[in-house]
Protein backbone atom coordinates (compact mmCIF):
# COMPACT_ATOMS: atom_id res chain seq x y z
CA UNK A 1 0.00 0.00 0.00
CA UNK A 2 1.25 3.71 -0.81
CA UNK A 3 1.13 5.91 1.93
CA UNK A 4 -1.20 8.76 1.63
CA UNK A 5 0.59 12.11 1.02
CA UNK A 6 -1.74 12.97 4.57
CA UNK A 7 -0.05 10.40 6.64
CA UNK A 8 2.76 10.99 8.86
CA UNK A 9 6.24 10.13 7.69
CA UNK A 10 6.88 8.82 11.41
CA UNK A 11 3.77 6.05 11.04
CA UNK A 12 5.53 2.68 12.59
CA UNK A 13 1.83 1.09 13.04
CA UNK A 14 -0.65 2.98 10.96
CA UNK A 15 -4.61 1.41 10.83
CA UNK A 16 -6.58 0.05 8.28
CA UNK A 17 -8.70 2.90 6.29
CA UNK A 18 -10.83 4.68 6.60
CA UNK A 19 -9.69 4.30 10.83
CA UNK A 20 -6.21 5.62 9.09
CA UNK A 21 -7.87 8.76 8.61
CA UNK A 22 -9.17 9.62 12.28
CA UNK A 23 -5.07 7.98 13.69
CA UNK A 24 -3.70 10.78 11.65
CA UNK A 25 -5.70 13.36 12.69
CA UNK A 26 -5.06 13.05 15.78
CA UNK A 27 -1.46 12.83 14.68
CA UNK A 28 -1.30 15.59 13.55
CA UNK A 29 -0.17 17.13 16.98
CA UNK A 30 3.39 15.99 17.40
CA UNK A 31 4.59 16.63 20.74
CA UNK A 32 8.28 15.39 19.98
CA UNK A 33 8.40 17.84 17.09
CA UNK A 34 6.25 20.61 18.91
CA UNK A 35 4.57 20.72 15.38
CA UNK A 36 0.70 21.28 15.08
CA UNK A 37 -0.85 20.82 11.35
CA UNK A 38 -4.00 22.61 12.95
CA UNK A 39 -2.56 25.44 14.00
CA UNK A 40 -2.06 27.64 11.13
CA UNK A 41 -4.85 28.75 8.93
CA UNK A 42 -2.69 27.59 5.80
CA UNK A 43 -1.17 24.44 7.09
CA UNK A 44 -4.38 23.49 8.00
CA UNK A 45 -5.94 23.94 5.34
CA UNK A 46 -3.25 22.02 3.48
CA UNK A 47 -3.37 19.07 5.37
CA UNK A 48 -7.31 19.01 5.96
CA UNK A 49 -7.95 19.37 2.16
CA UNK A 50 -5.56 16.63 1.47
CA UNK A 51 -7.32 13.92 3.77
CA UNK A 52 -10.85 14.99 1.97
CA UNK A 53 -12.15 16.44 5.26
CA UNK A 54 -12.15 20.14 3.88
CA UNK A 55 -13.89 21.23 0.48
CA UNK A 56 -13.91 25.05 0.86
CA UNK A 57 -12.53 27.88 -1.07
CA UNK A 58 -11.20 29.43 2.11
CA UNK A 59 -8.58 28.34 4.68
CA UNK A 60 -10.25 27.80 7.89
CA UNK A 61 -10.79 29.94 10.39
CA UNK A 62 -9.78 30.54 14.00
CA UNK A 63 -12.75 29.34 15.87
CA UNK A 64 -13.23 26.26 13.57
CA UNK A 65 -9.29 25.59 14.19
CA UNK A 66 -10.06 25.58 17.37
CA UNK A 67 -13.25 23.25 17.23
CA UNK A 68 -10.75 21.10 15.56
CA UNK A 69 -8.22 20.83 17.78
CA UNK A 70 -10.77 20.14 20.94
CA UNK A 71 -12.02 17.44 19.06
CA UNK A 72 -8.65 15.88 18.09
CA UNK A 73 -8.07 15.80 21.65
CA UNK A 74 -11.47 14.57 22.67
CA UNK A 75 -10.61 11.65 20.35
CA UNK A 76 -7.28 11.22 21.98
CA UNK A 77 -9.01 10.92 25.23
CA UNK A 78 -10.75 8.05 23.75
CA UNK A 79 -7.51 6.06 22.60
CA UNK A 80 -6.11 6.57 25.55
CA UNK A 81 -8.90 4.57 26.90
CA UNK A 82 -8.27 1.70 24.54
CA UNK A 83 -4.97 1.36 25.10
CA UNK A 84 -6.00 0.68 28.38
CA UNK A 85 -6.02 3.81 30.43
CA UNK A 86 -9.18 5.79 32.73
CA UNK A 87 -12.27 5.89 30.32
CA UNK A 88 -13.40 9.88 29.36
CA UNK A 89 -14.40 12.30 31.65
CA UNK A 90 -17.82 14.47 30.17
CA UNK A 91 -15.33 17.17 30.11
CA UNK A 92 -13.16 15.19 27.32
CA UNK A 93 -16.12 14.16 25.08
CA UNK A 94 -17.87 17.49 25.25
CA UNK A 95 -15.66 18.76 21.83
CA UNK A 96 -16.86 15.69 20.31
CA UNK A 97 -20.09 15.53 21.23
CA UNK A 98 -20.95 19.51 19.55
CA UNK A 99 -19.21 18.26 16.84
CA UNK A 100 -22.32 15.00 16.04
CA UNK A 101 -24.79 17.32 17.17
CA UNK A 102 -23.60 19.51 14.43
CA UNK A 103 -23.46 16.50 11.82
CA UNK A 104 -26.10 15.79 9.51
CA UNK A 105 -25.68 12.23 8.25
CA UNK A 106 -27.52 11.66 5.04
CA UNK A 107 -28.77 7.95 4.23
CA UNK A 108 -28.20 7.40 0.43
CA UNK A 109 -28.92 4.50 -1.89
CA UNK A 110 -26.59 3.68 -4.67
CA UNK A 111 -27.11 2.15 -8.10
CA UNK A 112 -26.95 -1.37 -6.58
CA UNK A 113 -29.05 -0.72 -4.15
CA UNK A 114 -25.95 -0.89 -1.25
CA UNK A 115 -27.03 1.72 1.32
CA UNK A 116 -24.80 4.14 2.76
CA UNK A 117 -24.55 7.22 4.87
CA UNK A 118 -22.49 10.45 4.15
CA UNK A 119 -21.92 13.57 6.00
CA UNK A 120 -24.18 16.53 4.32
CA UNK A 121 -23.31 18.73 7.27
CA UNK A 122 -23.93 22.76 7.25
CA UNK A 123 -20.37 24.06 7.11
CA UNK A 124 -17.08 22.52 5.40
CA UNK A 125 -15.39 21.92 9.21
CA UNK A 126 -18.89 20.43 10.01
CA UNK A 127 -18.52 17.79 7.26
CA UNK A 128 -14.58 17.03 7.66
CA UNK A 129 -15.84 16.36 11.66
CA UNK A 130 -18.25 14.37 10.44
CA UNK A 131 -16.91 12.07 8.33
CA UNK A 132 -14.01 11.35 11.03
CA UNK A 133 -17.23 10.32 13.41
CA UNK A 134 -18.28 8.01 10.80
CA UNK A 135 -14.99 5.98 10.66
CA UNK A 136 -15.18 5.54 14.32
CA UNK A 137 -18.10 4.39 14.13
CA UNK A 138 -17.69 1.91 11.82
CA UNK A 139 -14.66 0.77 13.48
CA UNK A 140 -16.48 0.16 16.76
CA UNK A 141 -18.84 -2.11 14.98
CA UNK A 142 -15.98 -4.01 13.18
CA UNK A 143 -13.96 -4.44 16.09
CA UNK A 144 -10.76 -2.44 14.93
CA UNK A 145 -11.32 0.14 17.09
CA UNK A 146 -10.43 -1.17 20.20
CA UNK A 147 -6.99 -1.33 18.64
CA UNK A 148 -6.25 1.91 18.06
CA UNK A 149 -4.53 3.86 20.68
CA UNK A 150 -2.63 6.28 22.29
CA UNK A 151 1.02 5.96 23.54
CA UNK A 152 1.74 4.82 27.16
CA UNK A 153 4.18 7.19 27.13
CA UNK A 154 2.50 10.23 28.93
CA UNK A 155 5.05 12.42 26.85
CA UNK A 156 4.04 10.75 23.75
CA UNK A 157 0.33 9.69 23.13
CA UNK A 158 1.05 9.12 19.60
CA UNK A 159 -1.89 7.29 18.34
CA UNK A 160 -1.20 4.02 16.84
CA UNK A 161 -2.55 0.34 15.70
CA UNK A 162 -2.38 -2.25 17.58
CA UNK A 163 -2.00 -4.81 15.46
CA UNK A 164 -0.57 -7.56 18.17
CA UNK A 165 -2.30 -10.60 18.86
CA UNK A 166 -3.11 -9.95 22.49
CA UNK A 167 -3.90 -6.81 21.59
CA UNK A 168 -2.03 -5.94 24.76
CA UNK A 169 0.67 -2.77 22.82
CA UNK A 170 0.72 -0.16 24.52
CA UNK A 171 3.75 1.57 23.07
CA UNK A 172 3.73 3.71 19.68
CA UNK A 173 7.40 2.18 19.46
CA UNK A 174 8.22 5.27 17.45
CA UNK A 175 11.85 5.69 17.52
CA UNK A 176 11.98 8.78 18.83
CA UNK A 177 9.34 7.63 21.75
CA UNK A 178 11.52 4.96 22.67
CA UNK A 179 14.73 7.02 23.10
CA UNK A 180 13.00 8.99 25.55
CA UNK A 181 11.57 6.26 27.52
CA UNK A 182 15.61 4.62 27.41
CA UNK A 183 16.64 7.70 28.64
CA UNK A 184 14.60 7.72 31.38
CA UNK A 185 15.54 4.44 32.33
CA UNK A 186 19.25 5.32 32.25
CA UNK A 187 18.58 8.01 34.45
CA UNK A 188 16.70 6.51 36.83
CA UNK A 189 19.08 3.94 37.03
CA UNK A 190 22.25 6.32 37.25
CA UNK A 191 20.48 7.84 40.62
ZN1 LIG B 1 5.08 6.89 22.07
Amino acid sequence: MTTPPWVSGQEAKPAPMPLLLVQSFVNTWDVDHARDLLLDPASASDWLTEAGLWDADRAPEPAELDLARRVRESIRALLVANGGGPPPAPVDLQAIRAAAQAARPALRVGSRGQVSIEAEPAGPLDAGLATLLLAIRDAQRDGTWQRLKACGNPDCQWAFYDRSHSRAGAWCDMATCGNRIKNRRLRQRRR
